[in-house]
């Protein structure tokens, strides 16, 4: 499983709809300072569900839309769709390709969709669970993480571990069963 691609409009500096098309190897993305590299990984991160304004380096979460400049009318909604290649079927779908995609409009409302069908975020991350990919998986490493990771308490580094050994869906299913 790879990223092929990720598909932004609205969102943060990206007000036109751009399509960032990657390959099964190393990608690197280079630009001048605030030229928005940092905003391709925020777009990852808010697409597979985060709904904390700070870890997206924004205020509120209505700041991921775009907000306008000079010469250009702010946007009324962001959209984000990612595209995995899943020939090797380790998404638990039967889609050779899955996209995920999140849209939120300033009014508040939002909604998550799967290969185009609505869905709630919990079928995402759900979706995503034992892959490392997730917004509390380790495919992405942002600033810091390594630090936070090495002094965190050991019970949230377990969870790390927990991830990578692919049994983070049974915990979750024992737990939901418990309560119940
Ligand atoms: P650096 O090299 O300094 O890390 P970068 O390429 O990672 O820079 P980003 O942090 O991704 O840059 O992009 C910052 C830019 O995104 C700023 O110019 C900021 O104004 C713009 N930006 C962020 N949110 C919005 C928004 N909602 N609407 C319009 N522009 C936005
Ligand atoms: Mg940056």
């Amino acid at each position: 499983m790879y990223l092929k691609s990720i598909e932004v409009q609205g969102f943060k500096s990206f007000a036109n709809k751009i399509v960032f098309d990657f390959h099964n190897g190393i990608t690197g993305i280079v630009g001048p300072n605030g030229s928005g590299k940092s905003n391709v990984a925020d777009a990852v991160r808010w697409v597979l569900g985060e709904q904390s304004a700070k870890q997206l380096r924004g205020a509120s979460m209505q700041d991921v839309i775009f907000a306008g400049t000079e010469n250009r009318k702010p946007l009324s909604y962001a959209y984000v769709a990612i595209t995995m290649d899943n020939s090797d079927h380790q998404l638990a779908i039967d889609f050779e390709e899955v996209t995920v995609a999140r849209r939120v409009y300033r009014s508040g409302e939002s909604e998550y969709l799967i290969n185009g069908s609505p869905c709630r975020l919990k079928d995402v991350t759900e979706l995503f669970y034992d892959t490392g990919i997730g917004k509390e998986g380790y495919s992405i490493i942002g600033q810091g993480q390594i630090e936070r990771i090495l002094s965190g308490k050991p019970e949230e580094r377990r969870e790390l571990f927990d991830e990578a050994a692919g049994i983070v869906k049974y915990k979750k299913r024992k737990a939901t069963a418990q309560k119940k």
